[in-house]
């Protein structure tokens, strides 16, 4: 059983759309929204995965068989008559529920999907996921999340994902001081920097556009990838799209 997080419609969290952020940004595909977090950051856009004092713990999460979640996925990217290959598993924090993914990526992976699996990076990934998974979006915390060091920044994952060439760092960005904070980051671990995209902080438009004109200049200057954030360039961060 996979608990998901609920739609206000009463559906588990599975839709099409296409890929706002970090380094597949674009590419169409089926989203699956897990319920629940081991952090607390404090700019985060999906709350209700695991904020109880501010949302309902029972209305918010809906547990649904793993064998359904494939079926879902599938009706889906099938209904998109070929058009969408790819399955984005994001949270919350997926990795929570690592043991009870097994299962359905690899009926997924049988059929021919290709599966990215969004993480916080404080999570060691089970070897048996390992090998379903095509691309590991990989975003670690910086002090701007206002997470504690000690939970924010795990060691041993984070030298597992920089060891893993299709594993992308995705850092989020508030202010220019945070960049010395993502470079540090990012050689402690030896992360190529080709593999680190950094993303602007923003729940609105403008912020966005206003982060993004200095931000797209910092990553040109020391070799990162730049990532946007469609969704809330075009849909305000609006839940299910
Ligand atoms: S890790 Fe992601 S889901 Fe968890 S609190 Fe931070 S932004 Fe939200």
């Amino acid at each position: 059983m996979l608990k998901l997080s609920r739609l206000p419609n009463g559906e588990p969290e599975i839709f099409a759309s296409i890929q706002g952020e970090g380094v597949t940004c674009g590419v169409p595909s089926v989203f699956v929204r897990l319920a629940l977090c081991n952090l607390a950051c404090h700019w985060c856009d999906t709350r209700y995965t695991w904020d109880w004092a501010q949302y309902d713990r029972i209305a918010e999460i809906i547990p649904v068989p793993s064998g359904e979640v494939a079926e879902r996925i599938l009706k889906r990217a099938e209904g998109s008559g070929g058009r969408i290959r790819t399955v984005v598993i994001t949270g919350g924090e997926p990795l929570l529920q690592q043991r009870e993914l097994v299962a359905p990526m690899a009926v997924l992976a049988g059929v021919g999907l290709r599966l990215e699996v969004e993480t916080n990076g404080t999570i060691v990934p089970a070897s048996e996921l390992g090998g379903l998974v095509a691309q590991w979006n990989v975003s670690p915390k910086l002090a701007n999340s206002q997470n504690q060091p000690s939970r924010r920044t795990v060691p041993s994952a984070l030298a597992w994902f920089a060891s893993r060439s299709n594993a992308y760092m995705k850092l989020v960005i508030a202010e220019p001081g945070d960049i010395d904070e993502a470079n540090a980051l990012v050689d402690r671990f030896a992360f190529p920097r080709d593999r680190v995209l950094l993303m602007p902080e923003a729940a609105d438009p403008t912020a966005l556009a206003q982060r993004s004109s200095w931000l797209v200049e910092r990553c040109s200057e020391a070799g990162y990838r730049f990532s946007p954030r469609l969704q809330v360039l075009l849909w305000g961060g609006a839940r299910g799209r």
